[in-house]
């Protein structure tokens, strides 16, 4: 999976066409959901190649997600320096620093889970010369799954968020963030509430207060919702939602991608 900078990326026209007309679709239901709300789309782009990113870019998206941190680096050595990269996946402690001290114009990580890599996060962040505080979600695991990552609600979530607060200069906490089950979220119906983003409402009412001194003004944002519930999420509140599949098709196995599709580094 390796690349090389500089030599001009291939798009073509017709999957920049196709792509282009999906983000509008989603921006429009986007828009329909949320009453004029602002909300942030976060295209997830992850498994798929640059070039996807570079139409999107040239469409106007800014905001991009990606789960893997090399996926992430090698994609943003060679793409646009003001995207606006999200990481969402499940952090290692030891890629965070390398991470942020590697991608300055990473905006937003979604997945802190833990103090060590909170520390890890604002050290590698505090590395990059005059950059602002680096963006971050606590992820909260709503559903109590064991295979889920993220922050049990209540004290462990508090203490992580105190951690960021107290010991973490180089980071800012802008949020929460949940994945959810996702067989919860099928089998919600019309009219009921999904019972993640419900947890993830009530846990960010209670930092909220419970913080209140440490917060001051600052309102905790949500992000919750992705492809096949991000309607739902909105209309419970969500400020940011993580589509994939439904911009950008299915995904390829992981050790099946590439950067770089294969038929473009063979043409000269
Ligand atoms: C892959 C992923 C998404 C996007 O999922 P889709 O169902 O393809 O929209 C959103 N959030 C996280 C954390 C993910 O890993």
């Amino acid at each position: 999976m390796s690349v090389e900078g500089g030599e001009e990326m291939k798009i073509d026209p017709s999957r920049a066409a196709a792509l282009s007309s999906a983000i509008k679709s989603i921006q429009q239901r986007i828009s329909t959901a949320s009453g004029g709300r602002q909300v942030r789309l976060v295209a997830v782009s992850k498994l798929k190649p640059a070039s996807d990113i570079q139409a999107l870019y040239n469409d106007g998206q800014r905001h991009f997600g990606e789960n893997y941190a090399q996926e992430l680096m090698e994609k943003a050595a060679i793409l646009p320096k003001d995207i606006r990269w999200h990481f969402i996946g499940g952090l290692q402690s030891n890629k965070a620093k390398p991470l942020t001290s590697s991608v300055p114009n990473l905006y937003l990580v979604s997945s802190v889970d833990s103090s060590k890599k909170a520390t890890q996060l604002s050290k590698g962040r505090s590395e990059i010369p005059n950059a602002e505080s680096l963006n971050i979600h606590i992820q909260i695991n709503t559903s109590g799954e064991e295979s889920k990552s993220g922050v049990t609600p209540g004290p462990e979530a508090t203490e992580l968020a105190r951690h960021v607060l107290s010991s973490c200069p180089n980071l800012n906490l802008v949020g929460l963030m949940t994945i959810g089950a996702i067989a919860r979220s099928q089998a919600v119906k019309e009219g009921e509430e999904n019972e993640d983003f419900k947890t993830l409402v009530e846990e960010r009412d209670r930092l909220q207060q419970e913080l209140k001194q440490e917060l001051g003004d600052r309102k905790l944002e949500l992000s919750m919702g992705m492809s096949d519930d991000f309607e739902a999420a909105i209309g419970m509140g969500s400020d940011e939602v993580r589509v994939g599949s439904t911009i950008f098709g299915e995904r390829p196995k992981r050790e099946d991608f590439q950067v770089k599709a294969k038929a473009e580094e063979s043409k000269s």
